[in-house]
């Protein structure tokens, strides 16, 4: 383990979260220095990541809760305590930090993303909706700045290590594979419930994502995420349903090779991968057994699960429409996990809002941060 990346301070954003812990996880094995630790209202949580791992700095977005982390690390010292959304940005851009892991949930850690990739930073994204939101100015940034992007999320992570440095022009398409989640087999969606969405059948991960997988949202957002990071056209990526989980994803290359990554659902492995490329270093995942289980494949049911073509739709009008479809969504998921509307009713909240958005090509950040609020604002009144 000698990579100049072991001696890189790694900031997590949204540390007290799945993947934030997860990285945890990963980071303390790595015996790698953490520079920063953020969370958003989760105090206990934080605080105790703080004692645990004694950051140089920890930031509580909400600014709220500032008092009640004051509070609960006041016999800790070492650990510089900051407050609010602005102090996000400023831990993923210090010069202090080498590495940066985007683990907030939604459209909520764009603002610290750009940050992360205008500082010239080892990205490793697990945080896909700003990609999703503003992928072509996010990895133009990263051009202009020397930013290094990696992806975390398993998919994308696959990819990058199928591609393996060769070049789009040698691709015939990109296979994006996906469990099917929990209703794969459902043929009735109308009254699936809020518990049983939470039941991936694979995957452990926070609620929203979890909610995404069962709708196949995630796999929309996914082809967008893959877009721009691979810079392959929508008609080069596919979906493909692969119930087991083990294949991550993989790269069909124009001679008729296909290339893939596999492994246990367990996100350590493609956070490692981040944090560690171009080396493979020991891991605490175990290679799958493979006379365990048979590997099967379908595709994807576009009728059961219509935000499988809105992804391809809103991908190809871009502009804002891919902004746009991932605020509604961010909004109508949060209304069916507190229990306010029906699993279905995602799908129709989140095709309207797509039909009803303006078209603009290239958008600024700005266009694409009041596009997000904007929508926001509309449903959050409507609902
Ligand atoms: P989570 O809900 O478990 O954790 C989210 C983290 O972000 C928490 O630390 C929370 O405190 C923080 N946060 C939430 N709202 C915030 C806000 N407004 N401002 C600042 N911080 C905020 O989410 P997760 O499942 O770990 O997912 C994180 C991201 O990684 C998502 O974008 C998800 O799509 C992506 N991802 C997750 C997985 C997974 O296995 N969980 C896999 C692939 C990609
Ligand atoms: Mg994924």
């Amino acid at each position: 383990m000698s990579g100049p990346w072991r001696n890189a301070a790694v900031t997590i954003l949204g540390s007290t979260g799945s993947i934030g812990c997860s990285t945890l996880d990963v980071v303390d094995r790595l015996d790698m220095p953490i520079y920063a630790l953020t969370a958003w209202r989760s105090v206990d949580a934080l605080a105790a990541q703080v004692r645990k791992y004694r950051p140089q700095v920890a930031v509580i977005a909400d600014e709220a809760c500032y008092a009640a982390l004051q509070q609960a690390l006041a016999d800790h010292s070492g650990t510089e305590l900051r407050a609010g959304a602005a102090a996000l940005s400023e831990v993923a851009a210090d010069a202090a930090c080498g590495a940066v892991v985007t683990a907030v949930v939604g459209a909520a850690g764009l603002p610290a993303t750009l940050a992360a990739v205008e500082a010239g930073k080892r990205v490793c994204i697990a945080n896909k909706e700003p990609l999703v939101m503003a992928g072509e100015l996010i990895m133009a940034a990263a051009k202009q700045h020397g930013a290094t992007i990696l992806p975390i999320d398993s998919e994308h992570s696959a990819i990058f290590q199928c591609l393996d440095g060769h070049s789009g022009s040698e691709v015939e398409r990109l296979i994006i594979t996906g469990s099917g989640g929990p209703f794969r087999t459902v043929a009735d969606l109308s009254s699936v419930t809020v518990e049983q969405a939470l039941k991936h059948p694979n995957w452990s991960m926070g609620p929203k994502i979890t909610i995404d997988s069962a709708t196949l949202m995630n796999k929309s957002l996914e082809i967008i995420e893959a877009r721009w990071l691979f810079d392959l056209p929508l008609s080069q990526i596919d979906l493909l349903i692969h119930p087991q989980s083990v294949i991550h994803s993989m790269v069909h290359y124009r001679d008729g090779s296909v290339m893939a990554q596999l492994g246990m659902p367990d996100m350590r492995t493609p956070i490692q991968y981040a944090l560690t490329w171009p080396e493979h270093v020991t891991g605490p995942v175990a290679a799958p057994d493979f006379t365990a289980q048979n590997f099967t494949f379908e595709a994807p049911d576009r009728k059961r699960f219509p935000l499988v073509d809105l992804g391809y739709a809103a991908a190809e009008a871009g502009g804002l429409a891919p902004a746009v479809m991932n605020a509604a969504n961010e909004v109508i998921v949060e209304r069916f996990l507190d229990g306010g509307c029906r699993f279905v009713d995602i799908f129709s909240c989140v095709e309207q809002a797509v039909a009803k958005h303006e078209t603009c090509a290239h958008p600024s950040l700005e266009a694409i941060v009041a596009a997000d609020a904007e929508t926001r604002a509309r449903l959050s009144a409507a609902l």
